[in-house]
């Protein structure tokens, strides 16, 4: 195990921060209507995209750092700038490139890839039925063979991206197995609602998606595949975008409150001379450093042994996103008044927390799923 970063990691990730740093300080990418969202979306990939950012993970020549430690490091930094554009971007350049990556290169695929990489296309995964865990299966999105083409009906209740996507990666059913179906914004079938309002990530676009009988050509289907592992792929590759997001929110939880302490003067002297607030941040900062130690290690065994990362990544995502939350808590109960008021990193990542407590595997199902492996069933 080795956790150190090279010259060339670091100098990448520096650039990564100071550049994304430039164009968040200048565009409120929390918030906004949709006009504004695919505005702060299209801005940040092109600020993101000529740094190779976009490729990382799915092209193994010409990206700027390799591995899923580097990966992770670096999707630390662009989650401590903005959760919003960090959780648009990995779920469209990183999670639905990785989708299709998983599957026979085809020219459609290729020239999606392209897109992606370059920033100009943004995709989103559908994954989630209405109201059903995916952990519950069967998947109830199911396609079927039509002659030359495949029948695709079904819903899904969430999907980030959905308002702004040009391709959704849906999962579903076929020849009882799983598979990936490509669908174009414009496919005849495809009926978007209207866009979800949330308590957090208030900058991301979400909407539902409803499938009646939309038709495809076969080469758009992704698998099928036989066994459970794709899906089990999809599900870490999701939870190491959730764990790097945790990451994130406790460096602009923790920040904001260790500055406002040191700043902040209550009953003649700054906040940082009261005791219980210096142990506060002590807390803070271990559970964060232990939280991206954790992180590291989850990433580092996902390229070393799969089967064993499944489980740690599992461990390592309970751990962080319920480390962000008591990080953002305790920095709220620093920040006080100025804390509740909306806005600031600490408000905005008790709201955001819970989102990554959900998605991905959740936390009550992820215990489960450690416990099976700590009685050696998985
Ligand atoms: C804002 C938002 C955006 C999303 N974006 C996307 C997206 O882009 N793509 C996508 O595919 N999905 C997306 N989702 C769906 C998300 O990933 C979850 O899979 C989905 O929310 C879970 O379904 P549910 O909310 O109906 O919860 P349920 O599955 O009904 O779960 C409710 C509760 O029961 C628990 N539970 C359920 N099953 C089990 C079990 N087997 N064992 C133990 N506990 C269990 C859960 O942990 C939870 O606490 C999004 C969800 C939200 C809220």
């Amino acid at each position: 195990m080795n956790f150190d970063f090279s010259d060339i990691e670091k100098a990448f990730f520096s650039r990564v921060d100071e550049e994304l740093t430039a164009y968040a300080k200048a565009h409120d990418m929390e918030s906004g209507d949709l006009a504004m969202i695919r505005g702060h979306l299209a801005g940040a990939l092109s600020v993101l995209a000529p740094l190779g950012y976009l490729k990382i993970g799915l092209y193994a020549d010409n990206v700027p750092v390799c591995g899923s430690l580097a990966l992770m490091a670096a999707m630390e930094h662009v989650a401590g700038i903005s959760a919003s554009i960090f959780l648009s971007v990995e779920m469209s350049a990183r999670l639905f490139g990785r989708i299709l990556n998983a599957g026979a290169p085809s020219e459609d695929t290729q020239e999606i890839m392209q897109g992606l990489a370059a920033g100009e296309v943004v995709g989103a995964v559908a994954l989630s039925e209405s109201s059903m865990n995916v952990e519950n299966e069967p998947l109830a999105t199911t396609a079927s063979r039509q002659g030359g083409v495949i029948d695709l009906h079904g819903s899904k209740s969430h999907v980030v991206n959905g308002p702004l996507a040009d391709w959704f990666a849906v999962v579903g059913r076929i020849d009882g197995q799983t598979g990936v179906f490509l669908v174009e914004k414009e496919a005849p079938g495809l009926t978007l609602t209207d866009r979800i309002d949330t308590m957090g990530y208030n900058g991301v676009a979400i909407c539902g998606l409803e499938l009646n009988h939309c038709k495809l050509s076969p080469s758009r289907i992704i698998g099928p595949f036989e066994t459970s592992q794709f899906l089990d792929m999809l599900k870490m590759w999701e939870n190491q975008i959730l764990i790097a997001a945790a990451l994130g929110m406790m460096k602009g939880s923790f920040e904001s409150a260790r500055d406002y302490a040191k700043t902040h003067r209550s009953g003649g002297k700054p906040i940082i001379a009261y005791q219980e607030v210096g142990f506060k941040l002590a807390e803070m900062l271990t559970l964060y450093q232990t939280s991206q130690l954790y992180a590291y290690r989850a990433a580092w065994m996902a390229d070393d042994d799969t089967k064993a990362s499944g489980v740690l990544t599992l461990c390592a995502k309970v751990f962080c996103t319920e480390a962000a939350e008591t990080i953002a808590g305790k920095a709220l109960q620093i920040l006080s008044g100025a804390g509740y008021r909306s806005g600031g990193p600490a408000e905005q990542a008790y709201r955001c927390v819970k989102y990554s407590q959900i998605a991905g595997v959740s936390t009550e199902i992820a215990r489960v799923k450690i416990g099976d492996a700590a009685l050696g069933k998985m």
